[in-house]
C-alpha cells in the first residue's frame, strides 16, 4: 500500500536518500527544501513525489507545507524529521545565537513538524514518527554543545511522544547516525576526520543509504512494536549507546 510520507530536509544528503528509499518502494513522498531547486526524484508504482518549500523554523511555513501535502497525498502517516544544522565552536566562543539557532532548527523544528503530523495521525489511529538524531546527542562532542543538546533533546521528545501517542498505534523512534558521507561532514578538517575514523570500529563513514535503510525499516509493518527506541547506525562508534 502506498503511504503518505514526509521527509524534512529531503533535498540533499541523508534526507534525499531517505526520500528516495520511500519513493523506490512506491510511497507518496513529500520532501521539503528551503532554497534552490528541488531534486529530480521519481517514484515507483502508484507512488509520487512532491517537493514543498518549507523552512522548519517558521510555524507558518510548516502549516502551509502540511496543507499542501495533505491536499496532494492525504494525512502524513510517516514523518521523518531529518532537517538539521550545525554551528560548531568551543563553548566560550559559542554565542547565544549559535545555540538558539541550532536548537530552533534541530529540536523546535522537529517539534513543529511532529506536532502537526500527530494531529492527522491521531485521527488515522496510526503513524510513525522518526527523528534523525546523532551519536553525538548521546556521547557529547567538543565544539558541539548546541548540536549535542539539540540531538539529545530529540530522544526525550520522541520517548514522550511514544508515551502520549502509543495507545493510538503511533510509534516514535530515533535514529542516531554516526558519521555519514554528506556536505555536513565534508566541512570537517583532515585531522578531525582521521580522529573520527580511528574511533569507528568499521573504519569508514556511513553512506546516506545506510541510514535510509534503517528509517525504512522503522516505518515498515515489521517494526510496528518498536517505539521509544534509539537505533544507532554508527559503525560501532557509540557501542550501542
Ligand atoms: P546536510 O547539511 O547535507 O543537509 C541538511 C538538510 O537539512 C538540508 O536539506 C537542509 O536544507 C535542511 N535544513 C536545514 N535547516 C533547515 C530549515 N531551517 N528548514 C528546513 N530544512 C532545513 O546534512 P545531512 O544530510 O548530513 O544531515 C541530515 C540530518 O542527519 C541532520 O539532522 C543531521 O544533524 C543528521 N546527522 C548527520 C550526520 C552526518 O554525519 N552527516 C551524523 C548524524 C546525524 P537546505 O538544503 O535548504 O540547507
Amino acid at each position: 500500500m502506498s503511504r503518505s510520507v514526509l521527509v524534512t530536509g529531503g533535498n540533499r544528503g541523508i534526507g534525499l536518500a531517505i526520500a528516495a528509499a520511500f519513493a523506490e518502494q512506491g510511497d507518496k513522498v513529500a520532501l521539503t527544501y528551503r532554497s534552490g531547486e528541488p531534486p529530480e526524484l521519481k517514484a515507483a508504482g502508484e507512488g509520487s513525489v512532491l517537493a514543498v518549500k518549507c523552512d522548519i523554523t517558521s510555524a507558518e511555513d510548516v502549516e502551509r507545507a502540511f496543507a499542501e501535502i495533505e491536499a496532494a497525498h492525504g494525512p502524513v502517516e510517516i514523518l521523518v524529521a531529518n532537517a538539521g544544522i550545525t554551528r560548531d565552536t568551543l563553548v566560550l566562543r559559542m554565542s547565544e545565537q549559535d545555540f538558539t539557532d541550532v536548537l530552533d532548527t534541530n529540536l523546535t523544528g522537529s517539534f513543529r513538524v511532529a506536532k502537526r503530523a500527530a494531529k492527522g495521525m491521531l485521527r488515522l489511529k496510526r503513524g510513525r514518527l522518526i527523528f534523525i538524531s546523532s551519536v553525538v546527542g548521546l556521547s557529547g562532542s567538543p565544539g558541539q554543545v548546541n548540536y549535542a543538546a539539540s540531538k539529545a533533546g530529540l530522544v526525550g521528545m520522541a520517548r514522550s511522544l511514544a508515551h502520549e501517542l502509543g495507545s493510538r498505534s503511533i510509534t516514535a523512534n530515533v535514529v542516531a547516525p554516526g558519521f555519514v558521507d554528506t556536505a555536513m561532514t565534508a566541512e570537517l578538517g583532515e585531522d578531525r576526520k582521521k580522529q573520527i575514523l580511528d574511533a569507528v570500529p568499521l573504519r569508514r563513514y556511513a553512506q546516506p543509504e545506510e541510514i535510509a535503510g534503517v528509517v525504512k525499516f522503522l516505518a515498515s509493518a515489521e517494526a510496528a512494536y518498536i517505539t521509544g527506541a534509539v537505533v544507532p547506525v554508527d559503525g560501532g562508534l557509540g557501542m550501542g549507546h
